[in-house]
Parts: C-alpha cells; sequence; structure tokens
C-alpha cells in the first residue's frame, strides 16, 4: 500500500491502540486541534512521512512500540514498521502552545469550549518553549478567546513580544479583529492562519455562531499583502455537511486569493458527536483537488516553516503525502 493510501485511511480511523514499551515519552496531549482533552495522541512516522493518530484502547488499529520510539502499526493485515515521533509541545518539531484553553465561543465541532481551561501566563509559556528548546524549529501559537476577539489579540501579542527571545519563527492562529494581520506582522511573526473552518458561508453560520465570515476573508486578502503568498493558511473542516463541489469551489477560491488551504478530516467531538469521519476515498479525491489549486496557483505547502502545514499529521498534505 502506498503511503498516501495508507495515511487516507489511518485518518479515516482516525485513533490506534498502543502495546508493547511504555510510550509516554512519545504521546502529545493536546489542548487545541483534533484530539483536545482526550488521551493524547501519537505520531507514527515512515521515513520522512508522518500521521497523527489518537489514542484509544478500542481501535482496531494497534501500535506496538519496541522501545525508544521503533514501532510496528498493525493495520488490517499488515504489519508496517515505523517509529513513534517525540513531540515537542504538542506536535513534533515545534512547540505549538495554546495561549487560553477556553473560548467565549462555541463552534460545534470543537471541544476547547468545553475544557474551561485557563489562560497561560507569559511566565509559564517561556518556560513551555524553554523546556523544549533544543529540538524545535518553530513556535506556533493558538488560542481560545477568554474575555474579547481585541483582549485575546492583545494578550498573544504580548506574549510573542517575549518569545522574540528564541529566535524561532513564530506562527499564529487565532480569531482575528480586523487589524490582526498588521500587529502579528510588525511584531515579525512569520506566517499567520485564520480558519474560514467550513466550505460555504451558510455551513460557517451554522457552525460557528457569532464569528464574522466576511471579516475572516479581509483579514486573510490582508495577510497576503503583508505576509505574502504561501505564508497564509486557513483551515477547512472536511465533513460539515458540505459536498465536493463546495469543497473545490472552496479550495479554490483560497489558493486563488494566495492562501494555503489546510483540510482537516472532522474529528467528531463536542457538538459533531456522532457524525462520521470523512472516508479515505474522499480524503484521497479532495487530496488532488487540493493539489491542482495549488499548483496552478504556484503555492507550495512544503516551504511552511510552522503550524499544521509544516507539521502533516493530522491531514493529507500536498508535496509531503506523495
Ligand atoms: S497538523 Fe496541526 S493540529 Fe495536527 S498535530 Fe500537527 S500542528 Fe497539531
Amino acid at each position: 500500500m502506498q503511503w498516501r493510501d495508507l495515511k487516507a485511511r489511518l485518518l479515516e480511523a482516525g485513533s490506534a491502540r498502543i502495546s508493547g514499551e511504555p510510550a509516554d515519552d512519545f504521546i502529545a496531549k493536546s489542548t487545541a486541534g483534533p484530539g483536545a482533552g482526550g488521551l493524547g495522541s501519537v505520531f507514527f512516522s515512515m521515513g520522512s512521512h508522518r500521521v497523527k493518530l489518537a489514542v484509544n484502547p478500542a481501535s482496531a488499529i494497534e501500535i506496538a512500540h519496541r522501545g525508544g520510539g521503533v514501532a510496528e502499526l498493525y493495520f488490517e493485515d499488515q504489519q508496517i514498521p515505523g517509529r513513534l515521533i517525540r513531540p515537542g509541545l504538542h506536535c513534533p518539531d515545534q512547540a505549538f502552545i495554546t495561549v487560553t484553553e477556553s473560548c467565549i465561543f462555541s463552534c460545534r465541532y470543537c471541544s476547547v469550549p468545553r475544557l474551561h481551561g485557563k489562560r497561560k501566563t507569559v511566565g509559564e509559556i517561556m518556560d513551555l518553549v524553554e523546556s523544549v528548546r533544543h529540538r524545535v524549529s518553530a513556535i506556533s501559537l493558538t488560542s481560545g478567546v477568554a474575555g474579547s476577539i481585541e483582549n485575546e489579540e492583545a494578550y498573544v501579542c504580548e506574549v510573542i513580544r517575549h518569545l522574540l527571545f528564541f529566535d524561532l519563527p513564530i506562527g499564529v492562529s487565532i480569531y482575528p479583529a480586523e487589524k490582526t494581520p498588521e500587529k502579528l506582522f510588525a511584531l515579525g511573526v512569520a506566517e499567520v492562519k485564520f480558519n474560514i473552518e467550513a466550505a460555504t458561508p451558510v455551513l460557517f453560520a451554522e457552525m460557528c455562531p457569532g464569528l464574522d465570515y466576511d471579516r475572516l476573508w479581509r483579514v486573510l486578502d490582508r495577510s497576503v499583502e503583508l505576509f505574502g503568498k504561501g505564508r497564509v493558511f486557513s483551515n477547512v473542516i472536511i465533513g460539515l455537511g458540505e459536498n465536493d463541489a463546495e469543497m473545490e469551489a472552496c479550495i479554490n477560491q483560497l489558493t486563488s486569493h494566495g492562501v494555503i488551504p489546510v483540510l482537516r478530516p472532522l474529528n467528531p467531538v463536542a457538538g459533531c458527536t456522532g457524525a462520521s469521519r470523512p472516508s479515505a476515498e474522499r480524503l484521497k479525491h479532495i487530496y488532488a483537488m487540493h493539489s491542482r489549486a495549488l499548483a496552478a496557483a504556484g503555492l507550495d505547502p512544503t516551504i511552511a516553516l510552522t503550524m499544521c502545514t509544516n507539521c502533516a499529521g493530522c491531514d493529507l498534505v500536498p508535496g509531503r503525502d506523495e
């Protein structure tokens, strides 16, 4: 089985059970993104390829850890040799930090509002980055919204001012105010990700009550002007009820604006519990659309320095999952 087929099948399943030697050093606990608040996740790699799977003792997929990261993945009748990758913070090679682990909004697919977590202090964030400094090449920040969008933006900017000390590329994905791109650019942030989340405005309104779809597009356009083509990203979730034509139109709209789509299979948690994860066939079909659209727009995901396009754990990423 080729890597892309295998990864699509693994993303369809979404989880694995871990057996063999203790694997605690290889388990990432997340407070954002797919798997937030769960038993944690592992990154299984084959050469330069990787996939992130939630740890789930009931999963049909088994990863047997033989020690030191050496592992075999058992999937249907296949035994696939590889490695578990030790995460930095949340994902390999990066200190990816959720600044505020709670949110006043209630996007249906997201667990963060239910976590009722706290806002990390600047000191805590500096200590976290310091703890993994020797094995990360980037810092990425995301955040819920504790009080207001403007207040969160101001706090994240304060955090960034301190993080400049580490002299690493910084990526930021927060819910934006109108001038967020200007403020992040002025601070020296390398890349930004502002998520349109759903493939159509109607689905966005259903999934993300109270958030402003048109503002996201204005902010994405301004970001491309400032940060440049290929340094601006936007998540779109696959499986919120869109059809393939709607997804293709959304992908093309983003790429024609100079934005790299991050096409994320739905993790059915929070208000989406009970929905299905998208099938491997659909993921591969959308991957083909994604590849075509990126090539036509001259966008290269392989140069991403930060965040999900650099990590490539949760999605099929053109150029990375060939
Ligand atoms: S792809 Fe993004 S959400 Fe998934 S593990 Fe990597 S950084 Fe986290």
